[in-house]
């Protein structure tokens, strides 16, 4: 061969690789490193769909006429590739890795093989990194970046105009389900042979990992993706927006697509999922402020995120504008505790490496953030715990978005919220042992009494320009000095008894 392509696992669709490609079929490289595999200890199916997800690929590629070089190294991506550019003498082309550690290691193979490797733009994604990438910062938020999107894609546009007159249809989204509301089901994938092989050989090589293996229903090819794409558009997209920001007790997934780690590893590629949605709202057989919504998280958040990460690499890595220290609480490990909030959150972590978005963040970030615990602990947890992550997206979702550690480049606001909010979005605390009423003292909800301890340390945050914000002002104003006390008292008891990671 005097052409080779190497293939990372975020990186499986031709559609999105150069078209000479497919015409020339050059010899496609897939690595499986167990060094990567080791480098946090990723959830075990997170591992399993990586490597099923890639096995799967590469055999279709070669019914589809290409010759595949399968290389396994105990080493990372850079020793497997540098032990096989020693025995070829052809030109290899890598596309440039969304993460930021391979993409080092891979320019380091190219610096030693300086006249054989090539590197090549990354084609998975919409926008144009070098035309987005100086506006980062605390003056431009994601809304600018999304409007101008829209226009480049022409997506939801009436000539110059939103469709329907407006940028955002956020204002109908923000519903709690009905008591009995039916609620949707999901396909489910049996393991195949080569998904069970793959099962075995991550329960025992990764064994002290993150999560549990007994199951494993994700889709592991396109056509299986495309089969859930499908059931999104027409089962689930006409009411996702309005449910968007609801939670449920025993259902981690609503009305939600469940496609995030499809669209992170190429099984389907952004623009395809959005015209689907566009297509369903023009049929109309999806509601506008569904289909908004919707292509926004994709065109708009999805987009927006790979930006910052590639503007704010890699000093962000240590970002913590608060300055917490606290270790992360055992129960993002173990999903035990008297919170139901909780509890309903952590646990499809640890049984499928998900929960949808208003989980991640208005539970599981606020309550990190609440108990003042370093941003960087629960970044990495992110990182390791979901089936979907990979850096350049969770990292901008953790410290730029959910825990403020980058001191407002990507959100204006912490996100923080006492049990109020939970309780109207949610049907949580009425299963919870906390009274949600409670605002201090024993079997208070801690999100009550840490939320009013957060907004009075931070304040300097929640204050604008020399603004004082109204929470700030409640706070000063209109708790008793007696209400500020019990705060205080009750704040020190839970973070005093809180069971954190050693
Ligand atoms: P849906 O709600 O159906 O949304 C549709 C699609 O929009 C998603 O599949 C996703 O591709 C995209 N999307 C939506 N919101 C975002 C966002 N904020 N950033 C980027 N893409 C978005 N997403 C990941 O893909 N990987 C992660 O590791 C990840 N970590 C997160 C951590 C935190 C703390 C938070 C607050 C968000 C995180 N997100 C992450 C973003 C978002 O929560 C997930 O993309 C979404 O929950 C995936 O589920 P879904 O496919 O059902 O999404």
């Amino acid at each position: 061969f005097d052409k080779a392509i190497f293939i990372l696992h975020d990186q499986l669709n031709l559609e999105a690789w150069p078209d000479w490609i497919k015409k020339e079929k050059p010899l496609l490289i897939f690595i499986e490193s167990k060094e990567k595999g080791e480098s946090l200890p990723y959830h075990k199916q997170k591992l399993t769909y990586v490597l099923s997800s890639m096995r799967h690929f590469a055999i279709e590629c070669t019914e589809s006429g290409f010759n595949v070089l399968y290389h396994s190294t105990e080493g990372h991506y850079d020793d497997g590739l540098s032990a096989i550019l020693d025995g070829f003498d052809g030109q290899l082309t890598f596309m440039t890795p969304s993460e930021w550690e391979t993409r080092e290691r891979l320019r380091s193979v190219k610096s030693n093989f300086e006249n054989q490797v090539q590197e090549i733009p990354n084609s998975f994604f919409l926008a144009d990194v070098d035309q987005w990438k100086d506006k980062i910062g605390p003056n431009y938020r994601m809304e600018y970046f999304y409007r101008e999107i829209r226009k480049q894609t022409g997506y939801l546009m009436d000539g110059d105009d939103p469709e329907g007159g407006e940028w955002n249809y956020d204002e109908d989204n923000r519903e709690s389900l009905p008591k009995n509301h039916p609620l949707p089901e999901f396909p489910l994938f049996e393991p195949d042979e080569i998904t069970k092989e793959v099962m075995q050989l991550i329960d025992e090589t990764f064994t002290d990992h993150f999560g549990e293996l007994n199951r494993f229903e994700y889709a592991v090819t396109r056509d299986q993706a495309c089969t859930l794409l499908d059931d999104f558009i027409e089962n689930r997209l006409d009411k996702f927006g309005p449910y968007e920001d609801a939670l449920k007790t025993g259902n981690h997934k609503l009305f939600h697509s469940q496609l995030s780690l499809y669209l992170n590893n190429g099984l389907l590629l952004p623009a395809e999922v959005c015209e689907r949605a566009l297509e369903a709202y023009h049929k109309g057989n999806a509601r506008l402020n569904s289909v908004e919504g919707f292509i926004r998280q994709i065109i708009g958040w999805r987009e927006f995120i790979r930006i910052y990460y590639e503007a704010m690499m890699p000093d962000v890595r240590d970002a913590n504008h608060f300055g917490f220290t606290n270790k992360l609480p055992s129960m993002f490990w173990t999903g035990k505790t008297k919170l139901k909030c909780m509890e309903e959150s952590v646990k499809p972590v640890i049984e499928e490496g998900y929960s949808h978005h208003i989980q991640r963040l208005m539970i599981l970030s606020n309550f990190s953030n609440l108990t003042e615990t370093d941003p960087r602990e629960l970044n990495r947890w992110f990182w390791f715990a979901y089936i979907d992550a990979y850096e350049w997206v969770e990292l901008p979702n953790v410290l730029g978005m959910s825990t403020f550690a980058d001191g407002g480049v990507l959100a204006s606001k912490p996100y923080v919220s006492s049990g109020n909010y939970i309780n109207k979005m949610s049907d949580y605390c009425k299963h919870c042992e906390y009274s949600v009423t409670k605002k201090t003292g024993e079997n208070a909800c801690p999100f009550n009494y840490l939320y009013w301890n957060f907004v009075d340390k931070q304040r300097d945050t929640f204050n604008d320009s020399g603004r004082v914000n109204f929470m700030v002002n409640m706070f000063d104003n209109r708790k008793s000095d007696q209400e500020k006390e019990a705060i205080r008292e009750s704040t020190e008891r839970f973070l005093a008894d809180l069971d954190r990671e050693s």
